[in-house]
């Protein structure tokens, strides 16, 4: 037990060290790429330990499991999951900021519901740049769910969410990294989220601002939720 909780505090610092020395080779300023711990299937207690080892922003993927897991913690929790309109109410009282609004009808739900709860809520929009992903705007009608976006006025646009090609060449990962950014570029945004485990060093050579961070962090995730 131990042990595994020095790990994650020593994986932590690791990764933190590794971003920070990649940024300054790339010219860019440490610091200058957030560490989002992606906590789904992992137990409370192991992010209790990830905000005790100085992480400071946790992403979840599933609304009931951030439910029980992050009630109370302090630390700015993301939406990383699909938006099914029926969880939006939920979604926009739990989370501070919701990365995967990839529709007009998510971006209407999450709008009432930011309004019904007199707050202004903080998005990025989720671009589809891979054949193996399900969700996600196609880059050719990003513009047109920009345009739906900016007329919700209880959300924010703060950037773009991508999720990278999972087995792909170094070229094929380049061009799709690129493509979400050019989205980006458009959004009027500062976020560019964009790297999990496998890609982050590849993601801030394409200008990310955030990484998404699961295994790199915990280990290898238990293959369903935690008993919490
Ligand atoms: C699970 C997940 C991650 C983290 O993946 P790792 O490879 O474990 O780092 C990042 N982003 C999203 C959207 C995810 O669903």
């Amino acid at each position: 037990m131990m042990l595994e909780r020095g790990s994650i505090a020593d994986r932590y610092a690791a990764l933190r060290r590794e971003i920070d020395g990649a940024l300054r080779s790339l010219g860019r300023q440490p610091g200058e790429a957030e560490l989002v711990a992606v906590t789904k299937f992992q137990s409370r207690q192991a992010v209790l330990e990830a905000i005790a080892a100085g992480v400071s922003a946790v992403g979840e993927n599933y609304v009931q499991e951030a439910e029980q897991k992050l009630a109370g913690l302090p630390v700015r929790k993301h939406f990383i999951g699909h938006v099914q309109t029926n969880k939006a109410r939920r979604i926009a009282e739990l989370f501070d900021i919701v990365e995967s609004v990839d529709r007009g009808e998510a971006a209407r739900a999450l709008d009432r519901a930011a309004a019904g709860l007199g707050r202004r809520l903080p998005v990025l929009l989720q671009v589809n740049v891979s054949p193996s992903e399900r969700f996600g705007v196609a880059p050719q009608a990003f513009d047109t769910l920009l345009a739906e976006v900016r007329a919700c006025g209880h959300l924010r646009i703060e950037g773009v969410m991508a999720i990278g090609p999972l087995s792909a060449q170094p070229g094929e990962l380049r061009d799709a990294f690129q493509n979400a950014r050019r989205c980006f570029e458009r959004s009027g945004g500062r976020v560019l989220s964009l790297g999990m485990s496998g890609d982050w060093r590849e993601a801030l050579a394409a200008g990310s601002t955030e990484l998404r961070l699961g295994t790199a962090l915990f280990g290898p995730r238990p293959q369903k939720e935690a008993r919490l």
